[in-house]
C-alpha cells in the first residue's frame, strides 16, 4: 500500500517539476461535466460541504422527498459533514438510491501551487492533493465498505495536474453542466429555472446541507416538472462508461 502510494506521489510531483499547471478552474481538462444519452437522463449531485454549524445542517426534506419519489442521486459528502452527522450519513450510505461520492477531507480547492478560490486556500502541493482525496475516501470506505468513485473538491476548482492525481487515485472528477442552487444562494424560482432548462446528459450541482435556502422546493418543482415531462435520473455510476470529459 505504502510503495503505491509512493508512486501515485512521484508521477505528479515529476509533472509539476518539469511544468506549472495552465488550467484553472470548474471546467478544465479531464473534469467530467456531462455523459452521452439516447434517452431524456438526468444526473442530479448534491453537496455536503461541513465546516461550520450552517454548513453542516442536513436537509431532510429535501432527501425525503427524493426517497418518496424514488429519484436517485450521488451525494458528494465532505468528511468534515461525516463527522457532525455520523448517523444521518450512514443512513444515507444505506439507502440504495444513493450513491456517495466524496467533497473532500477539508473542503480545499484542487490545487497542486496553492491557489486560492472563493477566497478558500486550495491544496498547497501534489502531495496536500492526494491527501484532500483520500483522506476522505479512506473515511467513506471504512464506514460503508465501499471506496467512493467521483471526487468533486470544495468550490469546484481545479488544476488540470490536480485532475490527473485524481485521475491516477483512480477517481473521477465529477464537474456539472447545470449550476442548480449556486452554493444554495438561488431563490426557489431561479432552482426551478436552472433545473427546467436541462437537457439529456446534464449533470446538476446543488446543495443538500442549507434547508434555510430555496434548493429544496426549488428541487421539489424543477424535478416533478421534469418528471412529467418524461425525464429519469441516474447516479453518475449509472453512466460511468458514457461520461463526457473536458478536453
Ligand atoms: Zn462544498
Amino acid at each position: 500500500m505504502i510503495i503505491r502510494h509512493l508512486a501515485f506521489l512521484l508521477l505528479p510531483l515529476f509533472l509539476y517539476a518539469i511544468t506549472p499547471p495552465q488550467q484553472w478552474g470548474e471546467n478544465v481538462t479531464g473534469v467530467t461535466t456531462k455523459f452521452h444519452s439516447t434517452k431524456k437522463e438526468i444526473a442530479l449531485t448534491f453537496d455536503a460541504c461541513g465546516g461550520s454549524e450552517r454548513s453542516s445542517q442536513y436537509d431532510e426534506g429535501l432527501i425525503e422527498f427524493l426517497t418518496t419519489h424514488h429519484i436517485p442521486a450521488t451525494l458528494f459528502i465532505n468528511a468534515r459533514w461525516i463527522d457532525s452527522n455520523p448517523e444521518i450519513f450512514m443512513k444515507l450510505s444505506q439507502n440504495p438510491l444513493f450513491e456517495i461520492a466524496n467533497h473532500g477531507t477539508a473542503h480545499k480547492p484542487l490545487s497542486v501551487e496553492g491557489k486560492s478560490a472563493y477566497g478558500i486556500h486550495g491544496t498547497a502541493s501534489p502531495q496536500e492533493v492526494v491527501a484532500e482525496i483520500q483522506g476522505n475516501n479512506e473515511k467513506i470506505e471504512q464506514l460503508t465498505g465501499k471506496r467512493p468513485v467521483f471526487f468533486r473538491s470544495g468550490t469546484a476548482y481545479y488544476d488540470e495536474q490536480a485532475v490527473a492525481i485524481a485521475h491516477t487515485l483512480g477517481m473521477e472528477i465529477g464537474g456539472f453542466s447545470i449550476l442548480g442552487d449556486a452554493g444554495a444562494t438561488f431563490s426557489t424560482p431561479k432552482v426551478v429555472q436552472q433545473l427546467l432548462g436541462a437537457k439529456s446528459g446534464d449533470i446538476i450541482i446543488c446543495h443538500m446541507n442549507h434547508p434555510e435556502g430555496g434548493t429544496r422546493e426549488g428541487i421539489i418543482q424543477g424535478v416533478e416538472a421534469l418528471l412529467n415531462d418524461g425525464f429519469t435520473f441516474v447516479r453518475l455510476s449509472d453512466v460511468h462508461k458514457n461520461l463526457v470529459k473536458i478536453p
